[in-house]
């Protein structure tokens, strides 16, 4: 029972239980380094989990919309933001607001929201790691995830994300943005399920329609990066 509940979680940290010796298992994980350093991060687009929870995910940052950062610290939802940091440069405050205030954390998303598997291993580090710098720098506090633009990655994305600090590369289960007239049907949400949504003019509605489909099925909003440490 406990290993059937463990085993998703097991394979999206490629440590797949098998019927191997200790010995056995060391020469496999002492192989996996060999291939490739730093060790490459775990791939989520979907967190393993019993707990009825569901994380919020809002990326870029271009648009600061008040209605939205409203709701985002009435409800004090501990929202993941990956943002670029070009798109706090000229105005810091709305973020640090939500950071200072509420449960959110900044992640990383790139410097220049480049598709990363044209890139090759320096180049994805430099966008990488700026990011995390820069972040760091603004806010005191460094990235733990990586969101791939257009949620694109390699196995080089893997590996520098792990040079560059994060444990994690995430993707989404679900995107809740608006992106035309009407917004995307909202679909059933589950346990560990991650919602998309972006730093639009109607991010406020986007966000409602996501906690209402999360408390619609019995779920709440949690910290992604608690879930996803080493
Ligand atoms: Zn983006």
């Amino acid at each position: 029972m406990a290993l059937a509940v463990l085993a998703p979680v097991l394979l999206l940290l490629g440590l797949a239980p098998a019927p191997v010796s200790a010995a056995q298992a060391q020469a496999g994980s002492a192989g996996v380094g060999a291939r490739s350093w730093p060790e490459p991060v775990p791939v989520v687009s979907h967190v393993a989990t019993d707990d009825p929870v569901v994380f919020i995910t809002i990326d870029d940052g271009w648009h600061h919309d008040p209605a939205a950062q409203r709701l985002l610290l009435e409800r004090q939802v501990p929202a993941s933001l990956f943002l670029l940091p070009d798109a706090y440069a000229y105005d810091r405050s709305y973020f640090r607001t939500l950071l200072d205030h509420g449960p959110s954390r900044v992640e990383n998303h790139s410097v220049s929201h480049p598709n990363l598997t044209g890139l090759d291993a320096a180049g994805q580090r430099a966008e990488i790691c700026e990011a995390r710098d820069r972040h760091l720098a603004a806010f005191g506090d460094g990235p733990r995830l990586l969101r791939p633009p257009f949620g694109a990655y390699d196995e080089t994305t893997r590996t520098a994300a792990r040079a560059c600090g994060a444990t994690a590369l995430v993707t989404w289960t679900h995107d809740f943005t608006t992106w035309g007239e009407q917004p995307p049907p909202a679909p059933q949400l589950k346990r560990g399920d991650i919602v998309l949504l972006h730093f639009t003019p109607g991010l406020s509605q986007d966000l409602a329609r996501a906690l209402d489909a999360a408390e619609a099925a019995g779920l709440k909003p949690a910290k992604l990066r608690q879930y996803l440490a080493d």
